[in-house]
């Protein structure tokens, strides 16, 4: 077994003074700890890290997003001033091959301000070098909420997925919240709340569990009364399901593989699956319409993804020929496979509801 590390030390003493803690606490603290926290200190893309993102694969997947952005505006009335927001910006590779792609829509690069909003300062230093050289200047927001008022464009790639989440376990007294306590030798090992949880009414075997996603329902709910509001869009593309069902689905994942979530908090990244069924529910009792969901490889095909393709194809050696129909299979191949993204991940759109349908649904 490997050493303690420092965060797992913490947490470890936390759970020792105050008891167990839940789940959403310690997914909070494993991603977001000012100093351990795995968002916090590294940069997580690309073959030398965790995990790929899409806008990483290929260049593709960023301009078809611009291209999908300046339609959803000029559709939503070509507001000026807009706000374009990206929530999550990781590496920012996104909002580059999209600020690229809108130079041929001169009214769009000249209604919007760029806002970022990330948490981790490793990030937004990767992500200033990033956009450095873009069409437009860039800033930082901490929240949702410090987004500047009026029409807003926001655009969220894996974002909805690293947020924390809440588990019950049904038992013959009723649901109880998993916890994070300590075991016998002192490790950190899950656990029930004592007490049961009154206000879940689903029927369900004993030993199901539920996975409930507030922040991001929160976070889906404050964007959508905006949208409401103020007029805009948001785009959320992530991986996950359509329909809520029970079970749960928290990942671990170091060097593109596994791992156990307790073993090494702040070393690996945390996710679960979104679930979009919950997502549209939060975006409608707002008031907002919803598209969608679909799945990324429809998505990307309506958008022309193939065209595309087939144009950088034409300029390129061989070997990046390839790269480039390798790319197109990873971002909109179909199938369960693991080497294509396609059908795994899902596309949403919320708007006000007087927006006409948007490309891609
Ligand atoms: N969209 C990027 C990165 C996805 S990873 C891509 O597709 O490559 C998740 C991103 O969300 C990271 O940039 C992470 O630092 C950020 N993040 C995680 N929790 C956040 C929060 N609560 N508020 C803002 N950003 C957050």
């Amino acid at each position: 077994m490997s050493a303690r590390n420092a965060l797992t030390q913490e947490i470890t003493a936390m759970i020792a003074q105050d008891g167990p803690i839940t789940l959403e606490r310690y997914m909070a603290l494993a991603l977001g700890h000012p100093r351990h926290g795995y968002y916090m200190t590294r940069d997580p893309f690309g073959p030398g890290g965790d995990f790929v993102t899409a806008p990483e694969i290929s260049q593709m997947f960023g301009e078809l997003v611009g291209v999908w952005t300046s339609e959803a505006w000029r559709l939503a009335g070509a507001p000026n001033p807009a706000q374009l927001v990206e929530l999550g910006p990781g590496r920012g590779t996104l909002m580059f091959d999209l600020l690229r792609v809108a130079r041929v829509a001169p009214d769009f690069l000249d209604a919007i301000s760029v806002h970022l909003v990330e948490t981790s300062p490793a990030l937004r230093a990767v992500q200033r070098e990033t956009l450095a050289r873009a069409a437009k200047p860039v800033d930082w927001l901490g929240r949702v909420a410090e987004i500047p008022p009026g029409p807003a464009l926001i655009l969220a790639n894996e974002f909805f997925d690293a947020l924390p989440v809440r588990h019950f376990v049904k038992t013959p007294q009723g649901w109880r919240e998993r916890l994070v306590g300590l075991g016998a030798d002192g490790a950190l090992t899950f656990g029930l709340a004592e007490k049961t949880e009154s206000a879940l009414h689903v029927e369900a075997p004993n030993g199901s569990i539920i996975e409930i996603a507030a922040q991001a329902q929160q976070v889906m709910s404050e964007i959508a009364r905006r949208i409401v509001a103020t007029g805009g869009v948001l785009l959320a593309i992530d991986y996950g399901y359509t329909e809520t069902t029970l079970g749960e689905s928290l990942q671990a994942v170091k060097a593109h593989d596994y791992v156990d979530p307790l073993a090494q908090p702040g070393e690996a990244d945390l996710t679960t699956h979104v679930d979009f069924a919950a997502l549209a529910r939060a975006a409608r009792a707002a008031g907002a319409k919803v598209q969608g969901p679909v799945t990324q490889s429809r998505f990307l095909h309506a958008l022309g993804i193939e065209r595309r393709a087939e144009a950088l194809a034409k300029r390129a050696t061989r070997e990046q020929a390839e790269d480039i129909a390798a790319a197109l299979h990873r971002l909109a191949g179909s199938g369960a496979s693991r080497d294509t993204m396609g059908d795994l991940f899902k596309v949403i759109a919320v708007t006000h509801p007087d927006t006409p349908d948007l490309p891609g649904f």
